[in-house]
């Protein structure tokens, strides 16, 4: 067999078309911040040394590449437990927040650690979050072609148990066709993920997860991300703080002993 051109020999691209871009930055208002670091201050005031917490980033339905709050849940005072956020965690507290807040991203504090990036513990609880929340806020990111070697096509009413047997895939139409592609959708979805120190830094990455339907090819990715801090003239008022500094006493127990040690490599 002789090929006419080079190009011959080249494998076919699936087609792609994107439907829809994930963010490549992460969009936060100043309050969030705010409120995070009063969280770090507020540790500190309450159990009087610095630990670590947990808690969420949240959006709205309508709006879920936004931080628009951080929210805290009651934080496991087992280090073991601490260091595997449950999807079951995660849904209880989703189901605390009004119907229209969802969460898009966890936050924690490495308190006064020296370690100022995400551990090998805080990539498998980004795991945990980016399934729970790709779940939920997934949307069609693209059409991408499924390559079929040899796709039968056959037409209703017109063909016998024989032809089935042929081709790897069949196409059964009401009407003859000779050529046919054929598309899947690719949803995919994304989790923030930022943590904070007291000495004022943090550190951010989006993670990324897509699911073709029909091939099942599912993919997970990360980006370093900036945020992008937008004003909206929200600030955290005395009685904003006060009601956090009781969040703070009640849904944080000390855990200092062992987790420096387990998050310092
Ligand atoms: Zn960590």
């Amino acid at each position: 067999m002789r090929f006419k051109k080079l190009a011959d020999l080249k494998r076919a691209q699936p087609r792609e078309v994107i439907l829809a871009e994930l963010p490549r930055e992460i969009a936060a208002i100043r309050y969030c911040l705010d409120k995070a670091f009063k969280i770090n201050e507020l540790v500190r005031d309450v159990h009087h040394q610095s630990f670590e917490w947990y808690g969420f980033t949240l959006g709205s339905r309508n709006r879920p590449e936004l931080v628009a709050d951080v929210g805290l849940p009651g934080n496991l005072d087992n280090v073991r437990d601490y260091a595997n956020i449950s999807p079951e965690l995660i849904a209880a507290y989703q189901e605390s927040l009004p119907e229209e807040v969802v969460i898009n991203g966890w936050i924690h504090s490495h308190g006064d650690l020296e370690f100022k990036g995400f551990s090998t513990i805080d990539e498998a609880n980004q795991m945990t979050v980016l399934d729970y929340v790709t779940a939920r806020l997934r949307l069609p990111v693209a059409k991408r072609e499924v390559l079929i070697k040899d796709l039968a096509l056959l037409t209703e009413g017109r063909y016998a148990q024989s032809d089935l047997e042929q081709g790897t895939v069949c196409l059964i139409t009401d009407a003859p066709v000779s050529r046919a592609r054929i598309m899947e959708t690719v949803y995919g979805g994304f989790c923030f993920s930022i943590v904070v120190g007291d000495d004022g830094w943090r550190r951010q990455e989006i993670l990324y997860k897509t699911r073709s339907v029909l091939s099942g090819q599912t993919t997970v990715s990360r980006r370093t991300a900036e945020i992008e801090v937008i004003d909206t003239g929200k600030t955290l008022t005395a009685e904003e703080i006060e009601v956090l500094r009781d969040e703070v006493r009640q849904k944080i127990k000390p855990i200092t002993y062992t987790l420096p040690k387990l998050e310092s490599v």
